[in-house]
């Protein structure tokens, strides 16, 4: 039976006279994501994007999954086909809907008609299919409250579809309608989920990842661009920046006070961090802290990093619990690939007593001690990019 995959939008359907720059920005997505699959053929119409595999070795779980993390789309149902007739709804869908109705109790029957023309109202449609059910399961009861599987039938231009239940979507606007930002990528927990996070709301993401040779090794700085390539399941392509940080480490060692260390080596990475930025077409900064997770994320620390960008920095993890960070971590699979361990530069000279409530006076006082410009300039300079694509 021919199956199609209907992809219901979530926030877009809201955005009025915008709505079709978001509508072409998710089916460029869509085709994007999908192209890997072979011939699949995408149409839309009625605030739903129709997905439509056209060869039988085309696996539909594979592409529902691909479906399930592209931002846009709020709900996903896998229907099969049907003529448009009350005939073929009621006798056509069954072998269809079988597998779900049979392990379940309890159900009830929905019906849209997007087509008003069709001759039959939705609670016809919804009492006859009922009735069928019925008979074809006795073991099933009517639960109008609470089913177990509510068997949905919308009625549509073209045809009727049938389906036993939605799959929750990714959510979020589109890739690619809210600008670009530059994510601070460690290799640590929060900031894939930060990226993710910024991605989401329609962000498009590059990274910048800070490695400090030979502390760090090639190993820590491909781990990073493994959780690069992670993400991109949701953001799409990722450019990916890596800065050589270790001079700019050293001399902080050697010329800074201890406790202002980290403070000043982060308002030095969000300085590189924004001059890439600037220099690609970004408009944000994106890091992964959570206030008050560690002596450099408390908002003291934080209004001193601030001082120190021109670009706004977005923190989408900001109010969240690490269980929470982890529970996000696990659902984009990021997780087992950040608790590798690996060094990250940014441990590899920790203070003994960071500074918890530096004051702006103190750390820009600290950080005068030295000319950091050349040294500055040096890294963007010898930044090298690589793009991270989806595949
Ligand atoms: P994460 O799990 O993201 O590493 P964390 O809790 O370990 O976060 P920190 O190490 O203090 O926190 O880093 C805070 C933020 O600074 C990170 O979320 C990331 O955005 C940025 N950051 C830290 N180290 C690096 C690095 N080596 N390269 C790029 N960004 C970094
Ligand atoms: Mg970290």
């Amino acid at each position: 039976m021919k199956e199609i995959i209907l992809c219901k939008y979530g926030e877009i359907a809201l955005k009025g006279l915008n709505k079709s720059t978001f509508e072409s920005m998710m089916m460029k997505s869509i085709r994007r994501r999908l192209k890997k699959f072979g011939e699949i053929k995408i149409t839309k119409a009625q605030s739903t994007v129709y997905v439509e595999p056209m060869s039988e070795d085309i696996d539909t779980d594979e592409v529902v999954d691909r479906l399930s993390k592209i931002f846009g789309i709020i709900k996903l149902c896998r229907c099969c086909v049907l003529e448009k007739s009350l005939d073929s709804i009621i006798n056509d869908s069954i072998e269809y809907i079988r597998p779900d109705l049979e392990c379940a109790r309890t159900f009830k029957v929905e019906a849209k008609r997007s087509d008003k023309k069709f001759p039959h109202k939705s609670p016809e449609i919804c009492i006859e299919l009922g009735g069928k059910i019925l008979q074809e399961f006795p073991h099933l009861t009517v639960d109008v409250h609470k089913p177990d599987v509510v068997v949905m039938v919308e009625v549509r231009e073209q045809n009727a579809f049938v389906h036993a239940g939605n799959l929750d979507g990714a959510g979020g606007i589109p890739v690619g309608s809210s600008g670009k930002a530059m994510l601070l990528l460690s290799g640590g927990i929060d900031s894939p989920v930060a990226g993710y996070m910024m991605a989401k709301r329609g962000a498009v993401i590059d990274a910048v990842h800070f490695e400090a040779p030979p502390y760090t090794s090639d190993r820590a700085r491909m781990k990073v661009e493994q959780l690069a390539k992670k993400i991109t399941d949701y953001c799409g392509d990722v450019a990916f920046y890596c800065v050589p940080f270790t001079k700019i480490q050293e001399t902080l060692r050697d010329k800074c006070p201890e406790e202002y260390f980290t403070i000043l080596m982060r308002r030095l990475m969000m300085e590189i961090a924004q001059r890439l930025a600037e220099k690609n077409g970004a408009q944000a900064l994106v890091t992964g802290e959570s206030l008050g997770q560690v002596a450099s994320q408390t908002m003291y620390a934080m209004v001193c990093t601030d001082a120190a960008c021109r670009l706004p920095v977005f923190r989408p993890c900001i109010g969240l619990d690490k269980t929470e960070i982890i529970d996000v971590a696990r659902k984009i699979d990021t997780f087992e690939t950040s608790i590798l361990p690996y060094e990250d530069c940014c441990t590899v000279f920790t203070p003994r007593h960071p500074k918890t409530r530096p004051t702006l006076e103190a750390v820009e006082k600290a950080q005068a001690l030295y000319d950091w410009e050349d040294m500055i300039a040096e890294a963007v300079e010898q930044t090298t990019v690589k793009m991270i694509k989806l595949e």
